[in-house]
């Protein structure tokens, strides 16, 4: 068979494009190809869970325009198929000092259409969070978490009705441009289709540089550890700190799941691997690609790295700092109840000055379509990210 779309990797923006494509495209043939025995087992299934309300993206970026539909969407979708989702809204706590980068982030929503934000004041914000430790709070009650594996899953299910056939195990060794399409060798033969679309995630430039797309770009894997607390009632939604604005990632924060359980994290430790899930976890062949590229030597001597490292990998070797940093937010009886979660790995673009890459990065090239940087928040944008995507594949 010959497919019109090929889509390589099953996590959650594979998967959405797929249902976006199959319902679109009645007749196309589409398959989704994933290197694991199992879906959204890589970033899709191994993050925070957090519907993102539009705060912390720049008015502007792709993200900024896509994350408080993605949101509703997100919402809607789950409420419809039973899909676990806890809606209990969002508070970012600030401490003296941080008012300033509340008020930034209250304008940055206001200017992305995020409706009900408040700042409050403690004893204001002790309504929704009585736990949350800080001098101002931004709320937003529009926020929630959801199950993302389960999510993904509904997902899966529905592209499968209409037609998706979904390939597990199934990873590309090499692709290849062939009569005007693509010849893509996996373990079980060769396969051969008219669209490729790269939603590979943490290995996703490699897929590009391989069809010579990309090539500014190279991906650096930053590992973000969780703890889970025991003591469900502390956290009733999800509770932030002020983020440092030069920062790519958002700080360790406490997220109330919609099964009760209690997440703390995650930190962002420079990975030896892009699917090291442990600090003793080296792949020696990721390792020599990453330091043969000029990005990533640029990007170790840049302010935002630096500050990061400094932070982050305290947190990702000793638990007593990592717990001492998760309790500035929210004030904890027993400091005893953290014990070790998940971890996930985030996959972020560098480009050659060695800057990290802010927006979601998509690139066509000879009828490929690569997704280069899905970043957080591309659970909360997956839905309207594919329909956009969708649109430019079928325009
Ligand atoms: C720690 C962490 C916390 C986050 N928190 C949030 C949050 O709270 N809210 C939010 O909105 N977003 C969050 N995100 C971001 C969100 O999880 C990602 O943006 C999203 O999951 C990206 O999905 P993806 O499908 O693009 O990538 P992935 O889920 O990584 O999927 C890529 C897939 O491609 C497969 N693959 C790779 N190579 C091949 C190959 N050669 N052949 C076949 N398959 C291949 C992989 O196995 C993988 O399954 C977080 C991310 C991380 C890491």
């Amino acid at each position: 068979v010959t497919y019109d779309y090929l889509i390589v990797g099953g996590g959650v923006t594979g998967v959405a494009l797929s249902r976006a494509l199959a319902t679109r495209a009645s007749k196309a043939k589409i398959a989704v190809i994933e290197k694991h025995s199992g879906l959204a087992t890589q970033a899709s299934g191994r993050n925070s869970g957090v519907v993102h309300v539009g705060y912390n993206q720049k008015p502007g970026t792709l993200k900024a325009k896509l994350v408080v539909e993605g949101g509703r969407q997100l919402k809607a979708y789950c409420r419809e198929k039973k899909v676990p989702l806890r809606e209990r809204g969002l508070l970012v706590v600030g401490r003296q000092g941080q008012e300033s980068t509340l008020e930034t982030l209250l304008a940055r929503g206001r200017e992305n259409g995020v409706e009900g934000l408040q700042i409050l004041t403690p004893r204001e914000f002790a309504e929704h969070e009585p736990n949350a430790a800080g001098s101002a709070g931004l709320w937003a009650p529009c926020g929630a978490t959801v199950d993302s594996l389960s999510f993904v899953k509904a997902l899966a299910a529905e592209a499968s009705e209409h037609g998706v056939e979904v390939r597990l195990g199934s990873a590309l060794w090499s692709v290849e441009r062939k009569n005007g399409g693509f010849e893509v060798r996996t373990p079980s033969g060769t396969l051969s289709a008219k669209r490729l679309i790269n939603c590979a995630g943490a290995q996703a430039d490699r897929i590009a540089h391989m069809l010579g797309a990309g090539l500014d770009y190279t991906m650096v894997p930053f590992r973000g550890e969780y703890y889970v607390y025991a003591g469900q009632d502390l956290v009733r939604g999800a509770v932030y700190a002020a983020p440092d604005l030069e920062f790519p990632f958002l700080g360790i924060h406490w997220t109330a799941m919609p099964d009760g359980s209690l997440h703390v994290g995650p930190n962002a430790a420079l990975a030896f691997g892009r699917e090291s899930y442990s600090f003793k976890d080296i792949d020696r062949e990721d390792l020599r690609e990453m330091f043969g590229r000029g990005g990533f030597w640029k990007m170790l001597w840049q302010r935002p790295f630096l500050k990061m490292a400094r932070l982050n990998f305290r947190t990702s070797l000793s638990q007593k700092a990592f717990q001492e940093e998760a309790l500035r937010l929210v004030r904890a009886g027993r400091p005893a109840g953290f014990s070790k979660g998940h971890a996930g790995i985030r996959a972020q673009l560098v480009d050659r000055n060695g800057t990290m890459v802010d927006d979601l990065v998509t690139e066509e090239k000879d009828g490929a379509l690569h997704l280069l940087n899905v970043v957080s928040p591309g659970l909360t944008c997956s839905l309207p990210f594919a329909d956009h995507l969708a649109d430019m594949l079928l325009r």
